[in-house]
């Protein structure tokens, strides 16, 4: 951080150059107070925000009614949401041995998630959230979760003690992704593992949806990352058995929105981000998401690698 020229926050290279277009937020239409700039890394070929928002600034972009402070949006989201939490917590009912397993989650926002998961597995959450709200929503579910970034947690009583740290839609809205993951490798027990869910900028959807693509989700997102940096960016960290590989995810529902109302001026009254449209964008969205998916090129990627 503090950083003084526009080194790539995933590479840390130095060939980056201005990118030609002016972020923009689609959904909840929140303008930081200076405009964004994006750099793209010829390095790397990922692109992120100079200068770094502040902490302030960041929190400031998540609006209280942001979707994944509230509850679900129609069947078919809630329905998908409570399938993936059963999904994730078989998964690491199977990856770790030993009970409870203990998980960390960055970004953990009200804690809804854990409990789903622990309907599933014998669980002992633990997370950090930027958002007070949720904090204090996270208490009112019985769980404490610290307060502020990962980047400026002091971790020194958490080290050690993780089978599993997660980070959902995570990577894409930090401040230090290197720190990040480093962290992450502090925190865990060696055998432990690194597991989450972004945006990959090499999916079939960026092409279609250029700067409609949802992944973009300005100002929120403040870096957008390659499956092949993301890779060397975890290995970089300490970690080994990396995978990176393309999510099943109704990503493009999302890109398809954008498009609708920042290229043909669609308006519609908005819950949390969505338009009425949104749950029949879903079902439009999934063969094309299926299809990218099939080759390897979706919206969204998965990762995980293991601390030896
Ligand atoms: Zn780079």
């Amino acid at each position: 951080m503090n950083r003084t020229t526009a080194e790539c926050v995933i590479c840390g290279g130095s060939d980056n150059h201005l990118v030609d277009r002016q972020p923009e937020d689609y959904e909840y239409f929140i303008k930081p107070k200076s405009p964004l700039k994006v750099y793209h890394c010829r390095t790397c070929g990922c692109e992120f925000v100079y200068p770094r928002p502040s902490v302030e600034e960041l929190t400031s972009f998540y609006p209280l009614h942001y979707h994944t402070y509230n509850d679900d949006h129609g069947l078919i989201a809630a329905t998908l949401v409570a399938m993936r939490s059963k999904a994730r917590a078989r998964f690491f009912n199977q990856l770790i041995k030993t009970r409870p397993i203990h998980l960390f989650d960055v970004g953990a926002g009200d804690c809804r998630h854990f409990n789903d998961m622990s309907k599933y597995g014998d669980f002992d959450f633990a997370g950090v959230e930027i958002k007070p709200e949720m904090v204090e929503a996270a208490a009112r579910r019985g769980y404490r979760v610290e307060l502020g970034t990962i980047e400026d947690l002091d971790i020194s009583s958490y080290e050690n003690r993780f089978d599993i740290v997660t980070m959902y839609q995570l990577v894409e809205h930090v401040l230090d992704p290197q720190l990040l993951f480093r962290k992450a490798f502090s925190l865990l027990k060696p055998g432990g593992y690194v597991t989450g869910q972004l945006p990959s900028m090499d999916c079939i959807e960026r092409r279609v949806f250029g700067r409609y693509w949802a992944g973009y989700h300005y100002p929120r997102h403040i870096q957008m990352v390659s499956p092949k940096a993301l890779s060397a960016l975890i290995k970089q960290s300490g970690f080994s058995r990396v995978e990176v590989k393309s999510a099943l995810h109704l990503h493009a529902a999302q890109s398809a929105q954008n498009f609708l109302i920042g290229k043909l001026g669609y308006r519609a009254k908005m819950t949390h981000g969505k338009t009425p449209l949104y749950s029949s964008l879903l079902l439009l969205a999934a063969p094309f998401c299926l299809l990218e998916h099939a080759v390897g090129k979706g919206g969204m990627m998965n990762f995980i690698a293991l601390k030896p």
